[in-house]
């Protein structure tokens, strides 16, 4: 099923993002926490893909499997930056070959050591390479990442957004959002693409922090804005892990009831192989989504 479908439907929805694993040996266990996720019945499931290329190969494998297992619609991660032309082609015909219509096109981060590389040299430079790539190469659902903080590399909003709208006019299906923790930081970025004439679905992504030590790790990789209510609730309860789960848990909840109250139909967990977490926040919603 395309996600774009789905997004369509008048129905609230939730789906989950499993990540591959970085070796051999965790295989199993990762593949045994992405069912459990599966389990769940989420509306679709992202699998991320490795920028470096480390954990790329299983990405495909974790997706397959999924589907046809328990039917839940996938979306594989891909990133060219970094990837030469042979590569991504030869990718996208794996994903061709594993039935999978649904794509995350983006750029990956730039690795420290081609920071200073000639970059007209590279050949992708920008996730809209890979967009049009895709595009061409056949009928995919096409996804792509976009940031209410501003990504990280922008100078200002008006830039970002900029190239957000070429990237969504060279054939993006929907976007999802870097996570957030603020919703009305959400409200603000929709009311300014939307103004920009950006009318693709945009699926708020959302990371329910469990544990004090993703805090940090969750800033540096997204430079997302931590409000005071969620900064007391690290202080109180992050040297008690089983409270500060509770607490991660709750807030997270709360977060996506809110967007559902304002009218957001898909909301997107950053589940982070963890079925326990993906399980608590989907039964908190459970009369909330009619299953
Ligand atoms: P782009 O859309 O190319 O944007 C990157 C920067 O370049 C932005 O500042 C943009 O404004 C600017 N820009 C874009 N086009 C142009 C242009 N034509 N000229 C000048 N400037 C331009 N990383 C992974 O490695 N694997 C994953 O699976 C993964 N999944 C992600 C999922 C989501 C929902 C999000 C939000 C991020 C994900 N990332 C993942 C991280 C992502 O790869 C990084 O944030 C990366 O730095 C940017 O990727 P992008 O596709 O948004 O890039």
């Amino acid at each position: 099923m395309k996600i774009k479908d789905l997004l369509t439907s008048n129905t609230l929805s939730l789906s989950f993002e499993v990540f591959p694993p970085k070796t051999e040996t965790s295989f199993e266990n990762v593949k045994t926490a992405t069912e459990e996720i599966a389990k769940l019945k989420p509306s679709f499931m992202s699998v991320t893909y490795g920028a470096g290329g480390g954990t790329s190969k299983y990405t495909l494998q974790i997706a397959k499997n999924i589907k046809e297992l328990y039917g839940v619609p996938t979306l594989a991660h891909l990133t060219c930056v970094s990837s030469t032309k042979e590569t991504v082609s030869q990718k996208i015909k794996e994903i061709k070959a594993a039935n999978i219509t649904n794509v995350m096109a983006l750029r990956g981060d730039i690795p420290p050591e081609l920071e200073n590389d000639d970059r007209t040299k590279w050949d992708y430079r920008y996730a809209i390479d890979l967009i049009r790539e895709l595009k061409e190469a056949g009928d995919f659902c096409i996804g792509a990442a976009c940031y209410p903080e501003i990504h990280p590399e922008s100078k200002n909003q008006h830039e970002d957004i900029f190239y957000l709208k070429e990237k969504v006019n060279a054939g993006v299906d929907f976007l999802t959002t870097q996570m957030f923790f603020d919703n009305n930081l959400l409200y603000n970025f929709l009311y300014k693409i939307r103004e920009a004439g950006i009318t693709v679905p945009v699926i708020p992504g959302i990371m329910p922090i469990t544990n004090a030590n993703q805090v940090e790790r969750a800033i540096k990789l997204s430079g997302s804005f931590m409000p005071q209510r969620f900064k007391s609730l690290v202080d109180k309860f992050g040297s008690d892990p089983a409270a500060m789960k509770q607490a991660g848990i709750a807030y997270a909840t709360d977060q996506i009831i809110d967007l559902y109250a304002n009218g957001i139909k898909n909301v997107h967990v950053y589940s982070m192989n963890k079925p326990d977490v993906a399980a608590k926040i989907k039964n908190n919603l459970s009369d909330i989504l009619g299953k």
